[in-house]
Order: C-alpha cells, then structure tokens, then sequence
C-alpha cells in the first residue's frame, strides 16, 4: 500500500473523532513517518561523512513540517523569497539554505544575501555578474544535456530551462573564482518520481568525474557535490519501493574510487521533497454527492485547489473508503471536484467499494506537492493542514482558506493614473 500500514493503525481509528473535530476536507501529516523517513535517509548514508538533505520547501511549506526537518538536522532547498522568509522564520541558518532559484530575479537575490545570505546554487553563467555580492561559496546547477536522458515526469535535460550546460560549466567556474569565489559546490536535479535507484547513482557519478575534470582544468576544490531531489516514492500499491540501501552503497562505492584516485572527497547533499513527506501525508474529503450519467461519479468536498496531481500529471492517487473493503464488492466511478474543470477528478474509473454520501474518503500520498501546489481557480479555497503528531495528538498547522483571504488581494489603497 502507498500509505504504510503502521500511518492507517494510527490514523484510522482516530479518523471519525478527528472529522467530527475539524470538520473535512483536509491533509493530515504524521509526524511519526516523516521521522522515521528522516532516520532511515540519515543511516543509509550515515557512512558518509557530512551527508545531509535539505528538504525541498516546496513540497510541504508549512512551518512546524520544516521544524520538524529541521529537528533531524536537515537543511532547506529554496526556490523563491516565500520559501527563503518561511525557513528564516523557523530559525535557518545561511549554511542551512540552499537557494537554487531558476530565471532568478535581482528581488530574490537580495533576499538570499539578507540575513547572513545562503548557499547560493546558480542556475545560468550570465548571473554571475548580476549577484549584488557574491558570497565566498558558490554552486552552480549543472544540466547535461543530450549526456543524460531524464525520465517522463521531469522530461529530457536538453529540454530542461534549467542549469548551465557542458560547454558552459567550466567557464562559470572560472569566473566565478576570478570574481571571488573560494569555495566551491556542484549541483544538478535530473530526475522526478525515480524509483530506480541506479540513476540516483548514475547521477553522483556523473557529478563526480565533472568534479574531477573543472579539478584539472582549474584546480578548484569542490567541498560538495549535490544530486538534487526526484527520489520516488511507490504511488500504485503494486509498485516496488526505491531501494535506498543500493543507493548509499552505489554513491558510497563511487565515492571511494573518487577519493581513492583525488585524495579528498566531496561532502554529499540531496534536496528531496518527495520522498521525505509524500507518503506521509493524506487527504481526508468526504462524499457529498453521487450521480449516475454516462459514467458514476462521486463528488467529495474537496476539489484541485487541494491536490493537483491528478488533474496536471494524470497521477495515481489511491484511495480507500473508511470502514469499507473491497471484499464487500466494488463499483467503477470517478471521483470528482466542483471546478469549473473536467480534470478536477482524484481518479477515473476506479473500482471502489460502494461509496454512499457521507462516507469519508483518504486519498493517499499528498504529504508532497500537495497542498502546496493548490490555487485559487474558479475562487476555490485551500483546506486546512494537520498534523497527527508523535504523542497523538493532533494539531491544526494551517487553517483553511476562507472569502476574506480570496478578498485580501482585491482590497488596498486606489492607486489612479493617468499616462
Ligand atoms: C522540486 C525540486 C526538488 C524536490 O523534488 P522532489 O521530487 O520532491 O524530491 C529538489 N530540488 C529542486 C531544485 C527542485 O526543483
């Protein structure tokens, strides 16, 4: 199953009390999974001195979800102001954020230089000179272009508007020493939703002899080397599970030939988002109404603004209905939103046991790009967010959107001119 058995054993039980309490729909996070993601992560490449992950914000953006990261000694993979402003306020240090923004703008570089500034990871060599300061330490984002082929979610490298390309790498670095740099990193993120792990390795080796040769060409240094996110997570229950332990011992072998032949070897970081929270997160919707046209369709009190995998990536999402199995007979429907959209649908075509109105529904595997990748459409509104802490409790870590924040943006000063 998507969603572990042990995450069910503490949450379903519970679940009727915790709808009466909060009323639905809403994604719920269990503190317990996320933690023991964290340690699992933390000892398959615990033999490698100075690993560490920063968590992708983007995610799960929510405060006491990144506390929580931050607690297992995680770091923060930054992409915009918001995010940079969301770490800094749980207590990030410079050398906890990595900033890898893309068509960065001179607004978010000043904000990564403010507080102490962060690891900044440039996404193109013409920004060098547009860096109001540059820091001692900087990283580039390396695309491979036509060297690497990606996978379906993520597309093909030379496809890919991000990084700085082959011909380009070298050039950067030396620039970017020849500015003032003195500390050096290499970063990439090639992959979405892998769940082959030999591409993870595939992915630190390539890092690794592109270090070796800027070495020989510049004689630089690199502290770090960093393989992005993209770890993948099982969506369908049938689906095998990435194999971390081949991983860590895939990087860690490629890794001491690295250091066997170049006496040092780079510190590993990776930014995964998904794989830290996905799993560990649901959304609880219930059934509001059942039609029967063409197809059956179960409409549920949530819609895209909540979840939009489905709708943007045609993505798994699996469900089950509270308190009723499959064995009782199921049926083929789709479940469905209220937006104005035909994709606003959590799945199609699904046989599920028969749902009746006001049965509750857990859709699995929102604890990533979840509720953070919900909008405004249509004037739909984003749920609220648990969490279904350690000691089991549970604790509302965002409210739910209501008119008024919709309004916020509508409502300020005139401002009338006349060109
Ligand atoms: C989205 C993103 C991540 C996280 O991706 P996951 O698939 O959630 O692991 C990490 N790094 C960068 C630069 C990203 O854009």
């Amino acid at each position: 199953m998507p969603m572990s058995s042990a995450f069910k054993d503490r949450l379903f039980p519970a679940l009727k009390s915790i709808v009466e309490h909060y009323g639905t729909p809403f994604h719920i996070y269990d503190e317990i999974g996320i933690r023991e993601t964290g340690r699992s992560l933390k000892h398959a490449f615990s033999e490698l001195p100075g690993f560490r992950e920063f968590f992708a914000v983007k995610a799960l953006p929510n405060p006491r979800i990144l506390e929580i990261m931050q607690d297992m000694g995680f770091g923060f993979d930054c992409s915009s102001i918001t995010e940079l402003l969301l770490s800094r306020r749980i207590g990030a240090k410079p050398e906890d954020i990595m900033f890898t923004s893309n068509n960065t703008s001179r607004e978010e570089f000043l904000c990564a230089d403010a507080a102490g500034g962060c690891i900044l990871n440039l996404d193109d060599i013409t920004l060098l000179p547009k860096v109001p300061r540059l820091p001692e330490l900087i990283c580039f984002r390396y695309n491979p272009g036509p060297r690497r082929t990606g996978n379906d979610i993520i597309g093909n490298p030379v496809d890919a508007k991000y990084g700085v390309s082959h011909d380009q790498i070298l050039d950067a670095y030396r620039q970017a020493r020849e500015m003032g740099a003195r500390r050096f990193g290499l970063h990439t993120m090639l992959a979405s939703n892998e769940l082959n792990y030999a591409y993870m390795v595939q992915t630190a080796e390539m890092l690794l002899s592109l270090i070796e040769w800027l070495h020989s060409e510049i004689d630089i240094v690199f502290e770090f080397i960093n393989i992005g996110g993209g770890l993948g997570i099982p969506y369908r229950p049938e689906e095998p599970r990435l194999d971390l332990a081949a991983m860590a011992g895939g990087i860690r072998a490629a890794l001491d030939r690295f250091t066997a032949g170049n006496n040092y070897a780079p510190q590993l970081y990776m930014e995964s988002g998904r794989y830290m929270s996905g799993p560990h997160g649901v959304l609880v919707t219930t059934a509001i109404n059942r039609k029967n046209i063409y197809r059956k369709y179960i409409g549920v009190d949530a819609c895209m603004s909540a979840l939009m995998r489905p709708g943007m990536y045609d993505a798994y999402h699996h469900i089950d209905v509270l308190d009723k199995d499959e064995a009782a007979g199921t049926e083929i429907v789709d479940v469905v939103g209220s937006l104005c959209e035909n994709n606003d649908k959590f799945a199609v075509e699904r046989p599920l046991p028969s749902i009746d109105e006001g049965d509750i529904l857990v859709i699995h595997d929102t604890g990533a790009h979840g509720h953070a990748m919900g909008f405004n459409y249509n004037g739909k509104l984003r749920p609220q967010e648990l969490l279904l802490k350690a000691d089991g409790t549970v604790e509302r870590i965002r409210r739910a959107e209501t008119p008024a924040d919709y309004f916020a943006t509508l409502d300020f000063t005139p401002d009338i001119f006349k060109p």
